[in-house]
């Protein structure tokens, strides 16, 4: 088998195999710290994934009979294997995706933790019975897998966002085909590796490295029921829209601009420390980055100043020395993108508090910008509006927790929101009406872990399942009900 770090042409892993995809179309994946190049990823193509689908489908007919606390079986040792390699999985997220070393060991945390949740599954797959539906007669529901499931990931989290899919969907007798980021290709392939080696059945999990072809060549498949995808709002609702249109189980995870909310009572350390790791770890890079400080009342002076003074003092650098905080943003043209949304929050008025393009870390060769942080920012510009995705903030200013609210609904998005403040009366009113799924109460990232929902809403989420939880052991099978009469 071979080892990542050597392998300079990624192929995908079909049937426990690396195969040479049919395609020539490659794609060069460079380290963003500093420019050098990683590896090729293919590009693949149709017949690519339909090898994908013929291996896939023939696993399912033998995994689906494997009775379910023998697949957890297989789950907990790949757990074992995953917490052996963490270090080594830890710098290869660092290596693709940029963010800091530290950063990158939590995510695999997290990953672990899905893997965790998967191993539950004879608990998770239980069904329900009630004995006397009527006189003699009893009625009961058993679940089942679905068939083969295809995942489509983004290139923020490389290890996280595929483990939201493919353990759970493999611990309820699904097969699985998983498209990762053309960006960051490398992880999914030591993850499938790992899996192979914790006694994973061939088959089970396949690997199809490439971009929108591939997407459209799940979408369209006949014989790939569900799909789970995490990215950009524009390409979940593309996702959502085709793959419902042709009848299949869609949950797509998407876009956002997570708000928070700082009340004058709230533990201004507390709020600023907070709000400076959500805003500028993993370089904005996160589904559940903070992007915009509503301060509330007179508290806005000192709030802004203490957020620039925090920034100033951020390492910029490589993930993988030691102290770095803010790494890479992903590609020069993402840098290229987010310098130029500073221009524009620049010409539409709003008040720089500190720019982040002239820090020195912008000339070296990885695609590096400052954290910066707009003041007086307002809704109707569009650094307000759109998710920047990138190490830039900014601050609104209301005067009270109502005017607060009623701002941060007024967004396409809803997956993230939080409120520092020291009041009980304040998070009741602020969790009854925030227009958002996941809610932060004097803390910054709000991610629930692997066995609640990841439940954003409106533009932030396109389906009725989330993903991880009961709702992913929804999503992962079938139901069927039996009435029987004795
Ligand atoms: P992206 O939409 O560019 O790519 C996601 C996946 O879709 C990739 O595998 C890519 O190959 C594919 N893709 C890209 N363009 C496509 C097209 N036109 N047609 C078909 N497929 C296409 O997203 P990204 O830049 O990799 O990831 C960042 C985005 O993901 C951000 O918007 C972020 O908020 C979102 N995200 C959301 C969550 C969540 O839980 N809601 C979690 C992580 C990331």
């Amino acid at each position: 088998m071979s080892s990542i770090t050597k392998v300079e042409a990624l192929k995908n892993f079909i049937n426990g195999e690396w195969v040479e995809s049919r395609s020539d179309q490659t794609e060069t994946v460079p380290n963003p710290a500093t420019g050098e190049a990683l590896a090729e990823v293919p590009l693949s193509n149709r017949e690519d994934l339909e090898l994908a689908v013929e291996a896939a489908e023939r696993a399912f007919e033998s995994w689906s009979q494997v009775a379910v606390p023998k697949r957890a079986r297989i789950l907990f040792r790949y757990q074992q294997l995953l917490v052996d390699h963490w270090d080594e999985l830890a710098r290869l997220i660092t290596k693709e995706n940029g963010k800091s070393y530290g950063e990158a060991y939590g995510e695999v945390q997290r990953g672990i933790e899905c893997v965790e949740f998967a191993a539950g599954a004879p608990t998770l797959m239980m069904g329900s019975q009630l004995p006397d539906i009527a006189s003699g007669i009893e009625s009961g529901m058993y679940r089942y897998p679905i068939g083969v499931v295809g995942g489509i990931t983004p290139f923020n989290f490389p290890m996280m966002v595929p483990c939201w899919m493919f353990p759970l969907a493999i611990a309820c007798g699904n097969t699985f085909i998983l498209k990762p980021s053309e960006r960051t290709p490398l992880l999914a392939n030591r993850l499938a590796e790992l899996f192979k080696e914790a006694g994973l059945p061939d088959g089970v999990l396949n690997i199809v490295h490439g971009a929108r072809d591939i997407v459209n060549g799940i979408l369209e498949h006949e014989r790939i029921p569900a799909i789970s995808f995490v990215g950009s709002q524009p390409v979940a609702e593309h996702v959502y829209k085709t793959g419902a249109g042709n009848g299949k189980r869609v949950q797509a995870l998407a876009g956002a601009k997570n708000h928070s909310i700082v009340l004058p009572d709230a533990d201004m350390d507390i709020a600023v420390t907070n709000i400076i790791n959500a805003a500028f770890g993993s370089a904005g890079e996160r589904c559940m980055a903070c992007s915009v400080v509503v301060a509330v009342g007179d508290i806005a002076d000192t709030l802004v100043e203490r957020l620039v003074k925090e920034a100033e003092e951020l390492t910029i650098g490589n993930g993988m020395e030691e102290n770095v905080f803010l790494g890479p943003v992903i590609r020069q043209s993402h840098k290229d993108k987010t310098l130029q949304y500073i221009d524009i929050g620049v010409k539409e008025g709003a008040a720089l508090a500190r720019d982040g393009r002239n820090d020195q870390a912008c000339e070296l060769p990885g695609y590096f910008v400052g954290p910066t942080i707009f003041d007086n920012v307002k809704t109707d510009m569009k650094i307000w509006k759109d998710e920047i995705f990138a190490p830039v903030l900014s601050v609104v200013r209301v005067n009270d927790l109502t005017e607060a609210i009623k701002l941060t609904n007024q967004s396409d998005f809803a997956n993230g929101a939080c409120l520092f403040t020291d009041s009980a009366k304040a998070v009741r009113q602020f969790r009854d009406t925030i227009d958002a799924g996941m809610l932060g109460v004097n803390m910054g990232v709000p991610a629930p872990m692997a066995f609640f929902p990841f439940s954003g809403y409106k533009k932030s989420f396109y389906g009725d399942l989330h993903a991880n939880g009961k709702d992913g052991v929804e999503f992962y099978t079938r139901k069927k009900m039996l009435t029987a009469r004795y």
